[in-house]
């Protein structure tokens, strides 16, 4: 920039500064990983408040996660020398939540709501099944949850999505979708009954707000006068809708995304927004960023060779001006231990190297489950780390059983809390007891708040008690009633913190929990629990901190809001939530058909084209180091024992995997015919995570070639390190005194059944004894490639 610029400016390319300039009306910026996306964002909010007399209150940025929000505001801080607290910035979520605390009683919505997590919403929903007679059998709640999810993510209600089953061609899909029509009826019945919203529902519940109340409409116009949303190719059509209703005449919208980064279309993320922007938005200012600051040359160029095996996208290019950097490291382990061990090894020796810390390490993978692996290596090597979403603290026994006790506090006729709590600590309250209390509410149309109410009014009158149970739970519901109550009223003069101890203390919670093997540890997470209360106030009179914000934000937490990155220790996280960071090293685990792409996301090409998505989201993470790895054998049900490498790997370019200079010796490039079982491949497998001196062995066999593909490189290189492995796990296999029987070969057209796969048949056979190798083509699951003697396939 000039000499005479604003030093906001400086620090930008010229299309960034082109971005922050266009503060007013429309804008548009799609560009790839690391272009700085997130970066103009904060700058030009920065750029507003310093330099053109905009006030923080009157911008509103939305990001994806409530952690990105926290430093989005660090930065503005620096840049800003801290006027950022006025601005408005949180998930959509959250900042529904704020708009429905103060105006949701204009749409019939009382302002004590709670916010039901998932858990809570299986809960609500199996009662709601029940009342609309449907078997959670045949129906899993989990699927017509999500089914009901989808239709809210869209704005449909429940007569609509009936609406839409009977117009429906397809019988079987709408009788599927006709009851969940039903279920939904019953369900949304049930939530406002109980003064609950679902994640969706703030959401859709907002939208109606703002489109059925023109003076609040009008309202958030004056107020926000700026808006800006990251991360906008993973909203869904009510988060747009909503942008656009919160948008004023001003038009002043900033949406900032990647096509090439949406990974939450299972979460109802719609791509097609970008496309409604454009259209809705014609005039609107379309910036593109080309440059990434993130990424060495050599990570970039294998990120782009994989993503741009998708057909439905649009080709753009990103260039760098850093390093070309090391080569990407493949490795291949032979189960998941040898992965996990090869990977934290790994770790060890980056830091030992003086050049990278642990804490700038990151292992990422598809599923939560892989996590352990790594745990268990970290915890042997005694190197420190950092779970993602693993203490899961909000859904511990202890902490649930103390929030829900403030939620009904909170909120009297909060069902789905109040159930949990009813009998915990044991007090004599037992299922039978509950049934007969909830059919009696439900018989007079109380909630079961309102039922308990009754029956401590008829012991306190010495009357019969209204519900037919023991005399001990009519005194245990009337004791819990005026518990409860007391503890209501409290809560108008108590903060949080002090109302906890309370209800801790009252509802004879913390004496049971100490008494309890693992008491002491539970105490010290419902301390933890009070540390973070004692910033909330007493709930009287309005105050906008008080225990329904304790509560919301309680509710609100994300997986990845409670991760700090620091310096010693290493990261293990999910590809999803790795969204948005960067490490200078990055350990993709994992790297096997099955599990990326994922078994249950490899029956479209969609699917597949998300899976690759995120596999690209995983490798633009990394800064300048990039290892990928994958296991011969996984106990996992859909890899099925023994693996096929990733497809994923096959995409990679040839030119920036491990140093030829360092790993392969001269000749290797000859052997690329991935099907040719050729002896004299010896050398070619040295490049697997050769630079380290690891995986120089010998390959007898093609282990792990995918059928029909084959004649890549890539692959030819992908059966390294386990020959040695393998003779050693076979021959201990094995052992036992009593030999096994002799196979015989299976044939072609034979039937097999596989436990996994189901039954198939046998397409190719190769090789023989240990070595034999069969492809078989399984209906359920496709072709696949396995190692006869471990696949446990059975004759059909
Ligand atoms: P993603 O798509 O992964 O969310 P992004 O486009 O939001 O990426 P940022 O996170 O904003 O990218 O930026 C990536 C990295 O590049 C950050 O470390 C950022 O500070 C740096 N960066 C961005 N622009 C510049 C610039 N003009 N000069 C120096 N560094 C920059
Ligand atoms: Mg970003």
């Amino acid at each position: 920039p000039a000499g005479g610029a604003p030093a906001i400016l400086q620090g930008l390319n010229e299309p960034q500064q082109q971005a922050v300039l266009a503060t007013e009306g429309p804008l548009l910026i799609i560009a790839g990983p690391g272009s700085g996306k997130t970066r103009v964002i904060t700058h030009r909010i920065a750029y507003m408040v310093g330099e053109c007399d905009v006030r923080p209150w009157q911008i509103l940025a939305v990001t994806f996660t409530n952690k990105a929000a926290r430093e989005m505001r660090e930065r503005l801080d620096r840049l800003l020398l801290s006027r950022s607290q006025d601005v408005t910035m949180g998930t959509f979520h959250a900042v529904c939540a704020r708009i429905l605390r103060r105006h949701g009683e204009r749409v019939g919505l009382d302002r004590n709501f709670t916010i039901y997590d998932q858990d809570d919403q299986i809960d609500a929903l199996k009662s709601a099944m029940q009342l609309a007679d449907v078997d959670v059998k045949r129906y899993p709640p989990r699927a017509v949850l999500s089914r009901i999810s989808a239709a809210k993510s869209v704005l449909q209600d429940s007569q609509a999505m009936a609406r839409a089953a009977y117009d429906s061609d397809d019988e079987y899909g709408a009788h599927w979708i006709d009851t969940c029509a039903r279920v939904y009826r019953y369900y949304e019945e049930a939530l406002s009954r109980q003064n609950a919203l679902d994640f969706d529902d703030l959401l859709v519940r907002t939208t109606h707000l703002l489109e059925r109340d023109a003076e609040v409409q009008a309202q958030y116009h004056q107020r926000y006068r700026y808006l800006l949303i990251d991360e906008f190719q993973d909203t869904n059509v009510a988060q747009y809708r909503l942008a656009q209703l919160l948008t004023g005449p001003h038009r002043n919208l900033c949406v900032v995304g990647d096509p090439d980064q949406s990974i939450y279309a299972w979460r109802n993320a719609d791509i097609g927004n970008i496309l409604s922007f454009q259209s809705d938005y014609p005039n609107a200012t379309v910036v593109s960023l080309g440059q990434n600051y993130r990424s060495t040359k050599n990570i970039l160029h294998a990120a782009d060779s994989v993503i741009s095996k998708n057909t439905e996208r649009i080709d753009h290019q990103l260039f760098t001006d850093n390093p070309t950097g090391d080569a990407v490291t493949l490795h291949e382990a032979f189960s998941e231990e040898d992965e996990a061990l090869w990977a934290v090894d790994e770790v060890s020796r980056l830091s030992r190297t003086g050049r990278f810390r642990n804490g700038d390490c990151a292992i990422m993978y598809r599923i939560n489950a892989q996590s352990r692996a790594f745990e268990d290596q970290c915890m042997r090597q005694g190197i420190p780390y950092r779970l993602v979403g693993g203490v899961r603290f909000y859904h511990r026994k202890e902490i649930k059983d103390a929030v829900c006790y403030l939620r009904v506090v909170f909120n009297p006729d909060d069902e789905v809390s109040l159930q949990r709590v009813i009998n915990q600590p044991p007090r004599g309250l037992g299922a039978k007891s509950v049934q007969q209390l909830t059919a009696y509410a439900a018989r007079r149309g109380l909630t079961s708040r309102q039922a308990m109410r009754e029956v401590a009014a008829a012991r306190a009158e010495k009357l019969t008690c209204p519900i037919e149970v023991t005399a001990r739970a009519a005194r245990a519901m009337a004791d819990l009633s005026v518990t409860l109550d007391r503890l209501t009223e409290a809560s108008r003069e108590l903060g949080v913190a002090d109302l906890l101890d309370r209800a801790l203390d009252m509802t004879g919670l913390a004496k049971h929990m100490n008494a309890q093997d693992d008491g002491d540890e539970r105490w010290e997470n419902i301390l933890e629990l009070r540390g973070l209360a004692e910033d909330y106030g007493p709930s009287g009179n309005d105050t906008p901190d008080g225990l329904g914000a304790f509560l919301e934000r309680v509710s609100l937490v994300s997986d990845v809001d409670a991760y700090e990155q620091s310096e010693d220790s290493l990261t293990l996280i999910t590809l999803h939530q790795a969204k948005g960071l960067e490490f200078p090293v990055v350990m993709m685990a994992g790297m096997e058909e099955g599990l990326l792409p994922h078994s249950r996301s490899m029956d479209t090409l969609a699917e597949v084209e998300e899976e690759r998505r995120l596999c690209y989201v995983g490798m633009t993470r990394a800064k300048e180091r990039l290892y990928l790895l994958r296991s011969f054998r996984r106990r996992y049900p859909s890899t099925g024992g023994v693996t096929l490498p990733s497809r994923f790997l096959e995409e990679l370019p040839e030119d920036v995997l491990a140093s030829p200079a360092l790993d392969r010796p001269p000749g290797s490039r000859a052997d690329s015919h991935g099907l040719n079982p050729s002896r004299s491949s010896r050398n070619a497998d040295v490049g697997i995570g050769g630079s380290y001196g690891q995986a120089r062995r010998a390959s007898r066999t093609r282990l792990g070639d995918g059928a029909g593909t084959g004649g890549d490189a890539t692959r030819g290189r992908l059966r390294g390190n386990i020959d040695e492995r393998l003779t050693e796990w076979t021959s201990s296999r094995r052992a036992p005194a009593e030999p096994e029987p002799e196979r015989v070969p299976l044939t072609v057209g034979e039937i097999v059944r596989h436990p996994t796969f189901g039954e198939g048949v046998v397409q190719d056979v190769e090789g023989s004894g240990d070595m034999e190798q069969v492809t078989v083509n399984f209906p359920g699951a496709g072709l696949k490639r396995l190692l006869a003697s471990l696949a446990r396939l059975e004759r059909g």
